[in-house]
């Protein structure tokens, strides 16, 4: 269960839990109802979502990233590991006594820092992933890691699990689907409560400027999901939140995307230049909300 029941808010309001955060409130549910986030420590933010589902928001780091912590009766499975900047498994360890399984939504820096803190760690079973690992650990490259954007260093990966695209979590009274969603990254996933109904999107669709690896890639996944999805779908997305909470997006953000990324292919949306965190770029509007940065990767993106 989430152990983040009135005591531990208690604690997390007074800003007690980070130094004894470590070992987990024994019999604590999360709270059925959806509360206002509160400050975990000085750099993460906690909100509860519904149906045991809470956001870590990095409140301290610049990219703002939030990652998903979903609970079954059974096991629970973290949506990224963040930046690793500060150790993240506490903050776990505080909201849950399951087992937890670490699903990182791609494999750039700002989303896999703090993977080595956990021992339970999946990855899909796509493209090439499976065949460059050797002996369970997988290697990224500079260019799927980007950590030099970060001065991080390259970190490798203990695989402990294979997901199939997909495939269905059990977490006990939960079943939480692992989309393969190219486009940001080749290997990108998202995962999709359909009880809720709900899909965390990692970087693929968060409010601001997309990151588009590939215009077909992002085409083709976005084709898929508009027609999976139902109309009432709330998005998750793993970056820019407003302030201290999440930002939800929604149907028609995936429409308006699709519509901009098709126009973008077609020519009949105009891009400009642009600068993309020192990559080159086109630069597309899409929305009130939304806009994209369609890379274009040099030869050797360490070169930058
Ligand atoms: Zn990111």
């Amino acid at each position: 269960m989430l152990a983040f029941g009135p005591h531990a808010l208690a604690l997390l309001s007074a800003g007690l839990l980070s130094g004894a955060c470590a070992t987990p409130i024994a019999g604590k549910r999360l709270p059925t109802t959806e509360l206002a986030p509160r400050a975990f420590d000085q750099h993460r933010v906690i909100e509860v979502l519904p149906s045991s589902t809470a956001a870590i928001i990095e409140v301290s780091y610049y990219q703002a990233n939030i990652e998903y912590l979903l609970e079954g009766s059974n096991r629970a499975l973290l949506l990224d590991s963040g930046p690793g900047k500060h150790k993240i498994a506490p903050v776990i360890a505080a909201l849950t006594d399951l087992p937890v399984t670490v699903i990182p939504s791609h494999l750039h820096f700002d989303h896999v820092g703090g993977l080595g803190e956990f021992s339970d760690i999946a990855l899909i079973d796509a493209e090439d992933l499976r065949k460059r690992t050797v002996d369970g650990v997988f290697s990224p490259n500079s260019t799927e890691h980007l950590g030099w954007l970060d001065k991080d260093p390259l970190q490798t990966i203990r695989v402990t699990r294979w997901l199939q695209p997909g495939e269905q979590i059990d977490l006990g009274g939960r079943m939480v689907e692992v989309m393969l969603t190219p486009g940001h990254t080749k290997t990108s996933v998202m995962l999709y409560d359909a009880a809720m109904p709900a899909l965390f999107t990692g970087d693929f669709l968060y409010p601001g400027g997309l990151f588009v690896e590939s215009l077909e890639k992002y085409r083709s996944t976005l084709t898929m999901l508009i027609e999976r999805m139902p109309k009432n779908v709330t998005i998750y997305p793993a970056h820019n939140g407003r302030g201290r909470k999440t930002a939800t997006l929604g149907y028609s953000d995936l429409t308006d995307l699709h519509n901009a990324v098709c126009g973008a292919l077609d020519g009949t949306v105009k891009g400009k230049p642009a600068n993309a965190f020192g990559i080159p770029a086109t630069a597309y509007p899409v929305s009130r909300r939304l806009n994209m940065f369609v890379l274009k990767w040099p030869r050797n993106p360490a070169n930058l």
